[in-house]
């Protein structure tokens, strides 16, 4: 571990070095290096990760400029909340909302009606499960700043406001519950985020959020960490944010295994029914642990996946089949920088309209329907977390006639460490 001094500054014109956005400490301890391909505009950027020398939270510094990574939203195509989801009930997010919203619901229930708030709702895939789970009586609200996801999720029907958290014009203490999954680690402020639920929510409601648990951190060949998630939760340090709100009462989900971090939290969940609590002791050393394990494991993980695709791919070449990669995303991105992916593949698939019809890496995107009149006759699934449904889905298309490979054995077998 190497102590930087608070004014170690990188390239200004990318990077910005931040205090602990929790005590506002300038000293702090590196845990994790990396340099990732992000695709244009950035291409190549650092990835620095650090741990507050005050109260051990876990933060990315120097990190990338707040107005460079908000053009980077507005203008990537692999940036998050591009991305194409299947919303088809087996798919991966519903069957992940599904239960998260049995988590969320069964505090909620207790009440026959209430509003509850969704921020950063999407294409309301959250709202859709909850709406499932809730009585009648519960009126749904999303807040949503990306203006396609916006459009998607009011066409379904919700109250849906166009705007960021902050900046939202909501009135004061107007919903019971509110939801935030896989949005405070984006946060470059978490901490007037909390403040501004805490305005937004009645004084007894309920908090759920949603964070990647840093205790938790799971091998990626992209990587846990990167230039998008910049605040690295541990149970501890969630839980001390929560009562810095006044959400003393917290509740954890018992059916994650702690993969992801989803706390519930209040100033009375009594009140709602519920009797059970979770208490998270001291875990700084862990989540240091955690990390530094999750550095010293990467370049192997990385270096086996590489190998890997580079066996099958030679493979391939070697008997001539016309090949292609399934993935126009970040995963695609960091294999092609190890394995000439261009070199034994002619196409590339994806399940995202928006994608198809264009170019990445200097090849074409086409939809997978497309793989019979293709001609294709091997196909390289690039992910890691959708690997099981892709595989599925080109099963049925193209049936038993295309060769298919993975490049995990099991994805679902890549967490390291863990309480
Ligand atoms: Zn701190």
């Amino acid at each position: 571990m190497t102590p930087t001094a608070p004014d170690a500054r990188a390239d200004g014109d990318l990077y910005e070095t931040p205090p602990c956005p929790f005590c506002g400490a300038e000293r702090r301890t590196s845990l994790y290096r990396s340099v990732k391909r992000v695709g244009e505009p950035l291409g190549e950027v650092r990835v620095s990760v650090s741990q507050c020398d005050d109260c051990g939270f876990v933060y990315n510094a120097p990190r990338v400029r707040e107005d460079v990574l908000e053009s980077y939203y507005a203008t990537s195509p692999l940036a998050s909340g591009q991305v194409f989801r299947d919303e088809s009930a087996q798919g991966y997010y519903p069957q992940l909302n599904a239960r998260r919203a049995r988590h969320l619901a069964g505090v909620l229930r207790s009440h026959p009606r209430g509003r509850l708030l969704d921020v950063g709702c999407g294409v309301g895939g959250f709202l859709d499960a909850m709406k499932a789970e809730l009585p009648g009586g519960w009126e749904l609200y999303g807040l949503e700043p990306s203006r396609n996801a916006h459009r998607q999720s009011t066409d379904k029907g919700y109250a849906v406001a166009n705007a960021l958290l902050g900046s939202d014009g909501m009135p004061a203490g107007s919903f019971d519950a509110i939801s935030m999954i896989s949005v405070l680690e984006h946060t470059t402020d978490p901490m007037a985020a909390l403040e501004r639920i805490r305005e937004l929510l009645a004084p007894h409601g309920v908090v759920f959020v949603e964070v990647p648990n840093v205790l938790w951190p799971e091998l990626s060949l992209s990587g846990f960490f990167s230039l998008e998630h910049i605040q690295h939760f541990s149970p501890h340090a969630l839980t001390r944010a929560f009562r810095s709100c006044g959400w003393d009462q917290v509740l954890n989900d018992p059916g994650d295994h702690g993969h992801a971090l989803r706390l519930l939290g209040s100033a009375d969940l009594t009140g709602w029914g519920c009797r059970e609590r979770s208490e998270f002791g001291e875990d700084r050393d862990r989540a240091a642990a955690a990390v530094l394990a999750y550095a010293r494991q990467e370049n192997a993980f990385v270096d086996m996946l590489n190998r890997r695709v580079r066996d099958v791919l030679s493979d391939w070449s070697e008997r001539g089949l016309r090949a292609a990669v399934y993935g126009a995303g970040f995963h695609t991105l960091a294999l092609s920088s190890h394995v000439d992916i261009q070199g034994a593949c002619s196409w590339i698939l994806d399940g995202d309209p928006k994608k198809q019809g264009t170019v990445f890496m200097g090849l074409p995107v086409h939809a997978p329907e497309e793989i019979p009149g293709l001609g294709i006759q091997g196909v390289l699934v690039s992910s890691q977390r959708f690997q099981e449904e892709i595989v599925r889905r080109i099963r049925s298309i193209a049936g038993s006639d295309v060769e298919i490979a993975v490049c995990y054995d099991d994805p679902r077998n890549t967490f390291l460490a863990g309480p």
